[in-house]
């Protein structure tokens, strides 16, 4: 038996006329529950439920983002013996018509929280579900950028600059100057950049857009790259 599918990244516009035009036995898609509340995740997690389509979910955890919360919102969550990212698959794995669900490990110790939070039957609450989405609302508003730390875009930048680095270093920066009104310590954490060598600063960005072209977020690097220069 063979099985014919794709993995998705574009707008539920897109999934739409896909699944209109051919018959598929499964589709992969992003989806956590920041993606569910702040993104297009529900929308076509929908849509492939109202085609009768197995899901099959990639990025459960956000790339590592909901494994590691930030302290006001590890304080929402009531269960503290199961970890942040435990709830993250939780959120995933209670959704009906989910049949498979991808996450990345790197250590032993996530491989035994991933399979224990396969083989829970926990059902989260209204109440559970209410405080994902208000971490997923701070979170939001924290994170300027929500890059994923794929890489995706690396190999196309003819630039060679380490785009996740740079973003992360402009997330750094955003959240400093939002958390202490402090714009001369956020420059200075930008600052760090300047121990790139001169080609690999976001300055050296052309603004080609082939980057945007090839992240899955649809993150719009360019604009970023000219914030960080003209800081
Ligand atoms: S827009 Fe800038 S960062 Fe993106 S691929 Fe082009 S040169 Fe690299
Ligand atoms: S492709 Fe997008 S999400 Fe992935 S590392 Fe690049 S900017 Fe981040």
């Amino acid at each position: 038996m063979r099985y014919f599918g794709f993995s998705f990244h574009g707008t539920p516009g897109c999934l739409r006329r896909l699944l209109e035009k051919n018959e598929w036995d499964f589709v992969q898609i992003q989806l956590n529950y920041y993606d569910w509340y702040q993104g297009t995740a529900r929308q076509q997690y929908e849509i492939l439920r109202e085609h009768d389509i197995p899901v099959m979910v990639m990025e459960p955890v956000h790339g590592g983002m909901l494994a590691v919360l930030p302290e006001d919102c590890r304080q929402l969550l009531q269960d503290k013996n199961i970890s942040p990212a435990g709830w993250a698959l939780r959120f995933v794995m209670n959704l009906p018509g989910v049949s498979v669900t991808l996450s990345g490990m790197s250590e032993t110790g996530q491989a035994e929280e991933n399979t224990a939070a396969a083989d829970s039957e926990h059902s989260l609450t209204r109440k559970e579900l209410s405080r994902l989405e208000r971490i997923s609302e701070i979170l939001h508003k924290k994170i300027a950028v929500p890059c994923t730390g794929c890489r995706y875009c690396c190999d196309n930048c003819p630039q060679g600059l380490d785009i996740p680095f740079l973003l992360s270093a402009y997330n750094d920066y955003r959240d400093e100057a939002a958390a202490f009104g402090d714009k001369n310590l956020a420059v200075w954490r930008l600052f760090r950049l300047k121990a790139l060598a001169k080609e690999k600063q976001p300055s050296a960005c052309i603004g080609c857009g082939s980057c945007t072209e090839h992240c899955p977020q649809g993150l719009d690097i360019p604009s970023y790259m000219r914030e960080m220069s003209a800081v």
